[in-house]
């Protein structure tokens, strides 16, 4: 499963600071939301410069190619692509020339009309150079500015006409701008510090360049940077509920971010506790699928008493692997992943945490992989609730069809992994555990309540969708 972006914007009232090779380590903390392709635009003063490639952030920016980036102004961005295929000309941030200027930009979200914004603007005759959602905010941005001079009236404009999730950081000549959507699906935090401004898609980027963390960006809130930070509520974003993406506190954000005033840390091993308080086992080990389920896995082991212990070790040098065509060369890629450590296992009864299933198929080849090492028993426990319909916001999973829990029950579920015991933490115990209302969370592929009206036409959705 993947997330769609990490976003980094920093300002330095010290005119002579560079704050490219800041953006850099802030991207560089954010790696994790974002493998396929990086890159940094500032402003040195007299135009915006921009490096951007394919690969990890200490690829794309090897050999010094940061050097040619100054300024006291900037933005970056990590990218996964959901809309739009992963090649160069869709890697971000997207720079254009128009008649106030030159525009970057870099987003983290999902638009769901943008076919039909984009169609519409070609008849209009703009020309695009990408295939993503992110091109169409950049070319409305863009025009409704050089209609009336004014970014802030021209961004509540825009944001008028996006169904979806964004998070934008938008460098317009050489004032920075960010703007969350009015729902807040996406996360988007401020650091200061001695007159350096920052925001970024998780706080995390803040410790690694020794900036405070100061507070989230509103849902609606639209900031200017400079030597002050203005804000603006849109006017669309005032009396309407929050829908902050459950899975930032599940899955994607890193436990030690904190998200909308949560401690993810704390958020998880609540999850892990919780799933002992509903589903308690006797066993002989609590383990967690490494990495993202360890915080939960020891906050059940906490709960329970139960000693928390490793089985499985991450190679943490796999990046995405491709499809495999047979089950055999499949079940190759997880032990790839993922190794057993055997003396561990041998003849003991296990609680597996992991932090949520979507299709199923992992989970069963980790649960073959534990079989083969001898594992006496398997209780699974999972700290998401059943995921039954897709993501509109960003968030690549799958189709509703090749959904595990959109198509059985738990009971068949259990079955068909071949495991001893399953829970699922409860919809109403998650919420609890994060710590925010209903009204604050998205739970759409949940419980289908989604927070937007969803694509018109599915079909052509999720085939431009990758
Ligand atoms: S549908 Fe699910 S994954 Fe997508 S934003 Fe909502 S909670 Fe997050």
């Amino acid at each position: 499963m993947r997330d769609k972006c990490g976003i980094v914007g920093m300002y330095s009232s010290d005119q002579s600071k560079d704050v490219a090779p800041l953006i850099y380590y802030g991207l560089f903390a954010l790696q994790h939301r974002g493998q396929e392709a990086a890159g940094i635009s500032a402003h040195n003063g007299n135009e915006i410069n921009t490096y951007r490639g394919m690969g990890l952030v200490c690829d794309v920016f090897n050999n010094g190619k940061i050097k040619g980036l100054e300024g006291n102004v900037g933005i970056g961005h990590v990218r996964y692509s959901t809309t739009g295929k992963s090649n160069p000309a869709n890697v971000q941030p997207f720079t254009s020339e128009f008649q106030g200027g030159r525009i970057a930009i870099a987003h983290n979200g999902d638009i769901i009309n943008s076919m039909e914004l984009r169609q519409e603007m070609e008849e209009n005759g703009h020309e695009f150079n990408s295939t993503t959602d992110s091109e169409v905010i950049s070319h409305l941005l863009s025009s409704e500015y050089a209609n009336n001079n004014d970014m802030v009236k021209s961004i509540e404009i825009v944001a008028g006409k996006l169904v979806g999730s964004y998070s934008l950081v938008v460098l317009l000549n050489k004032d920075l701008y960010v703007v969350r959507d009015p729902l807040g699906i996406k996360p988007l935090a401020l650091g200061e510090k001695n007159g350096t401004k920052m925001v970024a898609s998780e706080s995390v980027a803040f410790d690694v360049v020794d900036v405070d963390y100061i507070r989230d960006v509103e849902p609606g809130e639209i900031l200017i940077l400079n030597d002050d930070i203005q804000s603006h509520k849109m006017e669309i974003a005032k009396n309407t509920p929050n829908a902050h993406c459950m899975f930032e506190y599940v899955y994607f954000a890193r436990p030690d971010s904190i998200m909308d005033g949560q401690n993810i840390y704390n958020v998880r091993l609540n999850i892990g506790k919780a799933l002992h308080r509903e589903f308690p086992v006797d066993a002989d080990v609590i383990m967690p699928v490494p990495d993202s389920a360890i915080t939960a896995a020891i906050g059940y082991s906490r709960e329970s008493g139960i000693p928390y212990g490793e089985g499985l070790i991450k190679n943490r040098y796999v990046g995405r692997t491709f499809i495999m065509p047979t089950q055999e060369e499949r079940e190759m890629s997880v032990k790839l992943k993922m190794n057993p450590i055997k003396s561990e296992l041998e003849g003991k009864s296990i609680v597996l945490v992991d932090d949520s299933i979507v299709r199923g198929t992992t989970s069963k080849a980790l649960i073959n992989v534990l079989k083969e090492s001898g594992v006496k028993e398997i209780h699974l426990r999972v700290g998401c609730p059943p995921i039954i319909s897709p993501c509109y916001y960003g968030v690549a999973m799958a189709t509703k069809k090749e959904l595990i829990a959109a198509n059985n029950s738990i009971e068949e579920i259990k079955n068909l992994l071949d495991v001893d015991s399953l829970g699922y933490l409860d919809i109403h115990a998650l919420k609890e555990c994060i710590g925010l209302d209903y009204d604050q969370l998205c739970m759409g592929c949940l419980n289908e309540k989604y927070p937007t009206e969803l694509p018109k036409n599915l079909k052509a959705y999720e085939s431009c969708r990758c």
